[in-house]
């Protein structure tokens, strides 16, 4: 089995038992992380490394299009939850330690393994989500993680930033960072998202979060809260200025 090259980098195993044991890996079709020999690397022209998850062969990526990634080698995915890495997904991660970024969970019961965005300090995953999943999808995800804060690109969809701008109808006269929401448009966002049973919030492109407090979706109705990404970030053990890799910084201001 490929996965059994692939060592075990930190043993530790949750408190609670139904919990899944992990140790620090990457995975599936575009990563940031990759094993080359002992070491979890970025990509780097040329390189090979293996894919802590499935134990399959990775290639470094290093074009000028798309941001550096590892892909695997035969294009099977080894984690059917993972979602490609995009710009807006390494602008979130990048905000916390390499360490608690792609983190490999393995579940003692089944064996099943999956690879969370973010395993913050906190213990709380941090899940960073593009595209629409269904609510199995997002069921399945808060069972097997437990502990997971959903965070929701709100400018995947063009039109979802402005039909959100619409929504917002009045302050909580007790919270002014409390927002009352009549949905406005056809976009289902958070009517779907009003499903998960974790906590979710939304990023529009500001640097404001949205906790999705409450929503009735035959009303249309609920409430957000703000809060400051940089605080939101601060508040599971990222730094509010991201961890910039070599060759992000090598293309940025001096
Ligand atoms: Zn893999």
């Amino acid at each position: 089995m490929g996965r059994d090259r692939i060592r075990c980098e930190s043993g530790w195993r949750l408190k609670n038992n139904s919990m899944p044991f992990f140790y620090f890996g990457a995975s599936n079709n575009f990563m940031r992380y990759a094993y080359v020999g002992h070491e979890r690397v970025e990509p780097q022209k040329g390189l090979r490394g293996l894919c802590a998850c499935c134990g399959g062969e990775l290639i470094a990526k290093c074009g000028h299009f798309k941001i550096h990634h590892w892909a695997h080698k035969d294009l099977k995915s080894c984690d059917p939850w993972w979602e490609n890495e995009s710009e807006w997904h390494r602008q979130w991660k990048s905000h916390f330690p390499p360490e608690r970024q792609e983190v490999v969970f393995v579940s003692p019961a089944t064996q099943e393994k999956h690879i969370a965005d973010v395993y913050s300090e906190k213990g709380v995953i941090l899940e960073f989500q593009s595209y629409a999943i269904d609510v199995e999808e997002v069921r399945a995800r808060e069972n097997f993680y437990q502990q997971l804060v959903w965070v929701i690109n709100g400018v995947k969809n063009e039109f979802d930033k402005f039909y959100f701008a619409q929504s917002i109808v009045g302050t909580d006269p007790n919270d002014s960072m409390l927002k009352n929401v009549k949905w406005f448009g056809r976009s289902k966002l958070f009517a779907k998202w009003a499903q998960a049973t974790k906590q979710v919030y939304f990023d529009f492109g500001t640097d404001i979060v949205w906790h999705l407090v409450r929503f009735d979706s035959n009303s249309k109705t609920g409430q957000v809260r703000a809060y400051e990404k940089e605080k939101f970030i601060q508040f599971y053990g990222g730094t509010s200025k991201p961890i910039l890799s070599f060759q992000q910084s090598a293309f940025g201001d001096r």
